[in-house]
């Protein structure tokens, strides 16, 4: 395949139903205004037959990329034989499979004993039941949030979510939470743990006993601030101290995302309760699960119920993703080398095309971005990418992060390829700029 990073996609426009038809709601799609027809591993096609490289997987729900084979296969077999779509929470074959590859490929290896509450299949969902389950086991209300934290969209969820503009559209008051300061959030001399633990410590501090601190190792849509791995032992050390739960939300920094399985792995941390969604099926499909330990397991059966919990389809390839990239660690240290890869071309970006240092870099893994100035800048540079066929989007507060969430099965070919396309729209938006800034 020959690669070219000059702009060269010209899509015909959507058909007028989308405008007509679908509610104001809708986002991603403004931003890649095509018709998406087919996807393969890394890759995307419109109905014009223009390709187009996926840096944004699904928002972090394709890390094994785009219809994988191996569990395509195994989905239509599923299929074919009258295997059960639905079940309610039934036990069915696709479950058995999954439960047990998961007891196998995940938590045996790292020494973990969850038991897996199966949700209704988002994210928010996950975090609902963490949220309630945690509040019902130790008989309090508040829960600890952090700055530029994302949890979901659903009330409870949404409450600990610090995005204003999402926020703004509850409709309610968002209560029983009291946000603390993310690591970093005050620059990296300051370990913000030390300002919970004196609250907690302190009867007047104003912060009631909480339930629960829930947390992103890696704050996807926050703008991809990384917590250290010290910080993250110390807010564990911080919630033993004062009797409270550790909830790990690893919707989209898990799954491999960081470089290991869990994302908190690398702090060798054990939260009471750890969230998945988006990869966990492997294939894009809807499901969500809560892993929860054993002792907090508190829910009466039922109690957290829902129509649409465990999609065996879901169960299916989800079993497969875990037998074939989990039986070892190669493909999480192939993660870690891409990762290494990204970091070194996205510091030469930086170096490049910063003024005066205005370029900086974030996250860890495969999920790290450049930051810009604001958030208009970053966007023209992923509307830029775009038209040079590569779909790559933004995160933070303002938008302002450019995010490189590729599938970990990325080639390192077309690793490097997307790399090109966002070094020459970074050029595209900020070369003239810049020669600019050089000749005043
Ligand atoms: C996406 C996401 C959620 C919400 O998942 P949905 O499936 O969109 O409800 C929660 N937490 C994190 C960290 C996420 O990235």
């Amino acid at each position: 395949m020959t690669y070219t990073t000059e702009k060269t996609i010209a899509p015909t426009a959507p058909d007028a139903v989308f405008e007509r038809r679908e509610s104001e709601v809708r986002s991603y799609c403004r931003a890649f205004p095509v018709t998406f027809a087919k996807a393969e591993g890394s890759w995307m096609s419109d109905r014009d037959g223009n390709r187009y490289l996926d840096f944004l997987a699904g928002c972090g729900s394709l890390n094994y990329g785009h219809n994988d084979p191996d569990m395509r296969q195994a989905l239509i077999d599923y299929i074919a034989g009258d295997g059960v779509a639905h079940g309610l929470d039934m036990h069915t074959d696709a479950k058995e499979r999954f439960l047990k590859a998961f007891e196998e490929r995940i938590l045996k290896p790292r020494g973990l004993d969850y038991v897996m509450m199966f949700t209704g299949p988002t994210g928010a969902n996950a975090v609902e039941a963490a949220l309630k389950l945690a509040r019902l086991a130790t008989g309090r209300t508040t829960v600890v949030n952090f700055t530029n934290g994302f949890h979901g969209m659903t009330l409870g969820a949404l409450a600990t979510t610090c995005n204003g503009s999402k926020r703004a559209g509850a409709g309610v008051p968002l209560n029983d939470v009291a946000t603390a300061a993310f690591d970093g959030y005050f620059g990296d001399d300051v370990d913000t743990t030390a300002m919970l633990d004196r609250l907690l410590s302190d009867p007047s501090s104003g912060l009631d006993h909480p339930a629960a601190v829930l947390v992103e190792c890696i704050q996807g849509e926050g703008g991809l601030n990384a917590a250290r791995a010290d910080w993250l032992r110390n807010l564990e050390r911080v919630c033993r101290k004062h009797d409270v739960l550790l909830i790990v939300d690893d919707i989209q920094a898990g799954c491999g995302r960081s470089g290991q399985y869990f994302a908190f792995e690398e702090a060798g941390i054990e939260p009471d309760m750890v969230t998945q969604a988006k990869s966990i099926s492997g294939f894009g499909l809807p499901m969500a699960l809560t892993l929860v330990k054993r002792e907090l397991d508190v829910f009466k059966p039922a109690q957290h119920n829902g129509t649409f919990r465990g999609n065996n389809h879901a169960f299916v390839t989800g079993a497969v993703a875990l037998d074939k990239f989990w039986a070892d660690d190669a493909f999480a240290q192939s993660v870690r080398a891409k990762g290494d890869i990204v970091r070194r071309r996205l510091a030469g970006m930086a170096e490049r095309f910063g003024r005066d240092g205005d370029l900086s870099l974030r996250g860890r893994g495969l999920m790290q971005g450049i930051v810009f100035p604001d958030g208009e800048e970053a966007g023209a540079v992923c509307a830029e990418a775009f038209a040079r066929g590569l779909i790559i989007e933004t995160s933070g507060g303002h938008d302002e992060v450019v995010k490189i969430l590729c599938a970990l099965t990325i080639s390192e070919e077309d690793l490097a390829h997307g790399l090109d396309i966002l070094e020459a729209a970074i050029e595209a938006v900020r070369g003239g700029a810049g020669l600019k800034a050089a000749a005043e």
